[in-house]
């Protein structure tokens, strides 16, 4: 194959993989569930159950110090994470690939002079 073609395969899949630990890195943390009481005393969905929700936040830790971000009732996105992480080794692999195949040829050009 055409070492050019190759590099530049090989430049898509950095900032696809860049894009993508990007992302995973806004969502790092704990995904925690929590029901929550809305303290109205006639509230019927808090007296006999759990309370409201459940509502999802995401926990992070920076500096030693714990921060709960608000999601909402849909953690979907942030079920998407294992598939990024799927995405990120596939990326990784064809990578391992490509450059295996980029020193071959450089073995095999250096073989020549
Ligand atoms: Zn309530």
């Amino acid at each position: 194959m055409d070492p050019e073609v190759l590099i530049k395969r090989l430049k898509i899949l950095e900032n696809e993989e860049n894009k993508i630990k990007k992302k995973i890195g806004e969502m790092e943390g704990s995904l925690v569930k929590k029901y929550v009481k809305c303290g109205k005393e006639k509230c019927k969905t808090c007296k006999f159950g759990k309370g409201h929700g459940p509502y999802y936040y995401l926990v992070t830790y920076k500096n030693g110090k714990q921060k709960w971000k608000y999601i909402g009732k849909n953690p979907r996105k942030y079920i998407k994470l294992r598939n990024l992480n799927l995405e990120l080794k596939r990326l990784r692999n064809e990578k391992k690939k490509i450059l295996f195949e980029l020193k071959r040829i450089i073995t095999l050009m250096l073989s020549n002079i």
